[in-house]
């Protein structure tokens, strides 16, 4: 034995695209509808019917390509990968095999370790294939997800671990989301991740590898990889040596099960789809989507940390939604403070928005609206208390101006001396000893006062200029 192995792991990931209609037919791209409701003779395989492409796939496709830097051919072409299985009803899935639509592209993320750079192979199109249910000793098969569009990402083995293999997941996901091609909604299995695994020694080439299929969250493809790394390195270890096969996870019972021993591409007869025309692609249609994409996360935390010092786990809170990173970047282009905002941001907003969206943190709240509160505070015209108990809630998801909502709902604090200068000098006339006593050196004492004088006007006056004239009355004499 000389040294440990270290884990060399590559990825494929499908993710379906949030398109209306499914790949190569007009039916529904939904979730959840009863099954085989939602098919036609075309995603069914019916012989004779004929595929059109949807233009909403392919633009999906790319655009997810432009966001990660790839390069984008201009001709692509469609092949059929053939297989039998129940799933499939045509008995080949319609992909896309030596030309697909992106090519490289690279994704950078952060680990505790620093940044890493993971290289895409490759990115194609294809589509997906039904759902076998398994119940009660039979199997019944749902078509409705058949056809749906589903874009198959693949990374070079640039990654060396579970914990480095779950960040790029998260790098990736957030990509997705932000250019807004797929929900990712991992319990509807809209993201699901093959895993590719070898062992090998420091200088050695890499070991015969594995294939863990359909991972569908992250917690789920940490384990996997977990169990095959220890799975390999006790074979190797014990002079044996690992076979080449695809395995299956079972999440529940934490372990995996070889399913078959790999296939090849050949196995697959790839040969090209004769019914449907390649994809030629408009330079200016697919410049004109590049210009179009949005900053992504990455880039807008590396801009948090840099120009307006907050930490790496702000920066992190606050990009993980597109929603709530464009409040944070609409307000401060308003003049607001960044630290400020980002911190009324992380409070409540970020409360509100996953109480109503859940994963998706929903944002009920304009940049004008949250620039508006920010002032509010600032001006003194109202407490931060008061905005997260009052305030928020009530203009959240509506139009309604804080300044004027404020006013009417009579929340202002009063700032008008008279008002404060009467309160005080009601209270200090109440409380002669307190009074004595803090005139006699006990100034712990102004902290009493001014919780009396904030009672006694229902927290309605800016503590800052309740002290101020307590301090100049309680002199007087
Ligand atoms: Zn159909
Ligand atoms: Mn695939």
């Amino acid at each position: 034995m000389n040294g440990a192995y270290i884990p060399t792991i590559g990825l494929e990931i499908h993710c379906e695209l949030k398109t209306a209609s499914k790949i190569f037919c007009g039916c529904p791209n939904v979730f959840g509808a009863p099954p085989n409701t939602q098919c036609c003779p075309v995603c069914l395989g019916f012989p004779g019917t004929l595929p059109v492409l949807n233009r909403r796939a392919v633009e999906y496709t790319v655009r997810m390509g432009l966001a990660i830097g790839a390069e984008i051919p201009a001709f692509s072409k469609w092949d059929r990968k053939n297989y039998f299985y129940p799933d499939l009803p045509k008995a080949w899935q319609t992909s896309q095999y030596d030309l697909p639509l992106v090519k490289g592209g690279r994704v950078a993320f952060m680990t505790p370790d620093g940044e890493k750079t993971v290289r895409i192979e490759r990115i194609h199109l294809e589509e997906d294939a039904g759902k076998l249910i398994h119940e009660n000793g039979f199997t019944r098969v749902d078509y409705n997800r058949g056809g749906v569009p589903l874009m198959e990402i693949v990374t070079l083995p640039d990654l060396h671990g579970a914990a480095e293999a779950v960040a790029f997941l998260t790098e990736l996901k957030s990509i997705i989301k932000y250019i807004g091609v797929s929900d990712v909604k991992m319990q509807e299995g809209s993201l699901r991740c093959d895993v590719n695994l070898s062992l090998s020694r420091p200088g050695e080439p890499l070991g015969t590898r594995t294939e863990t299929k359909n991972l569908n969250s992250f917690s789920a493809a940490a384990r996997a990889i977990e169990f095959e790394i220890g799975r390999q390195t006790e074979i190797l270890a014990g002079g044996g040596s690992v076979l080449q096969e695809t395995r299956r996870w079972d999440d529940a019972k934490g372990r995996g099960y070889a399913l078959r021993s790999k296939e090849d591409a050949q196995d697959y007869r790839y040969f090209p789809e004769p019914d449907l025309p390649p994809v030629v692609l408009d330079r200016a249609e697919v410049e004109a989507w590049r210009r179009a994409l949005p900053v992504l996360r990455y880039e807008r935390a590396g801009r948090y940390t840099r120009e307006f010092g907050l930490s790496g786990y702000d920066a992190g809170l606050l990009t993980g939604d597109r929603a709530v990173s464009d409040l944070f970047d609409g307000t401060v282009a308003l003049g607001a403070n960044p630290k400020k905002t980002a911190n009324l941001i992380m409070g409540d907003v970020l409360r509100l928005g996953r109480e109503e969206g859940g994963e998706d943190v929903a944002v009920g709240l304009s940049p004008a609206q949250l620039y508006g509160l920010l002032s509010l505070i600032e001006g003194g015209v109202i407490g931060l208390a008061a905005v997260q108990k009052d305030v928020l809630p009530r203009i959240w998801n509506t139009d309604i101006d804080p300044e004027t909502f404020v006013k009417e709902a009579g929340l202002a604090q009063s700032g008008d001396a008279d008002e404060i200068a009467a309160a005080v000098r009601e209270i200090i006339a109440q409380n002669p000893r307190q009074a004595d006593d803090y005139r006699a050196g006990n100034e712990k004492l102004l902290a009493f006062f001014v919780g009396r004088v904030m009672k006694a006007t229902k927290g309605k006056c800016n503590p800052k200029t309740v002290n101020e004239v307590l301090t100049t009355e309680l002199k007087k004499r």
